[in-house]
């Protein structure tokens, strides 16, 4: 099927807040070593709000769904990530139509919008070691994605961003606090990327249980 519902969209948020929640010490570990340790923490504060918000709630519309993640984010994240985060599910808003359901092709252009707000705001672009190094691939990804299953279409973001998480173990960061710590990050992946990476991997378990 190349539409997805907006119940169904409200289960992949859900599940991707437990990820992250889940993975909450691997997420501070890594932080811990070339940031300030507080990616993992700050990442189970935001989602936890966003799944509490979500259990209480429901959505009529795809914008309308999309929007309330994104403003919960940003609430109760705070900070750069906060921000980074809320613009990945905020930015590309006006390009999904006030619809229960979405083609994949319309959240194939709501992520690549969201990707370039992020850029936009954060004066960034991938191969800085950020989470754009797994988002951007994801977008991609989805963009060129040529099939009829939204399953399959989730499937290649997720591949494209884990991929793409792997590979920040080998750049010099240029962004963010990890910026300081020169060489010494080769080697670790950039927890925003894997944070990215986590959250592709949820919504594709989700779509491929609902088929
Ligand atoms: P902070 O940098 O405020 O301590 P976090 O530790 O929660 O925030 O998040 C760090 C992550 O945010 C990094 O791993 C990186 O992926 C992402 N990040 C930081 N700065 C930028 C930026 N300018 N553009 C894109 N992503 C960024
Ligand atoms: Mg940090």
């Amino acid at each position: 099927m190349r539409t997805v519902d907006v119940s169904v969209m409200h289960e992949m948020f859900i599940s991707a807040a437990e990820c992250i929640i889940e993975k909450e010490p691997y997420l501070t570990e890594i932080d811990s070593i070339i940031g300030d340790g507080d990616h993992g923490t700050g990442m189970k504060r935001g989602f936890t709000a966003v799944k509490g918000m979500l259990e209480r709630n429901t959505y009529d519309s795809m914008p309308e769904l999309a929007k309330a993640v994104s403003i919960e984010l940003i609430r109760s994240m705070g900070g750069a990530s906060g921000v980074i985060f809320g613009t990945m599910f905020f930015g590309g808003i006006s390009r999904l139509t006030e619809d229960s359901k979405a083609d994949i092709s319309e959240l194939a252009d709501y992520f690549y919008e969201g990707e370039k707000a992020i850029e936009k705001r954060g004066k960034s672009s991938p191969r800085q070691k950020t989470m754009l190094d797994a988002l951007y691939p994801a977008v991609c990804a989805m963009k060129a994605y040529d099939g009829d299953d939204a399953a399959e279409f989730f499937e290649a973001a997720w591949r494209a961003a884990a991929a793409g998480a792997e590979e920040s173990r080998n750049l010099i960061s240029r962004k963010g606090r990890s910026s300081n710590f020169g060489d010494e990050c080769i080697g670790l992946p950039d927890p925003g990327a894997v944070s990215t990476s986590i959250l592709f991997e949820a919504f594709y378990n989700t779509v491929k249980q609902m088929k």
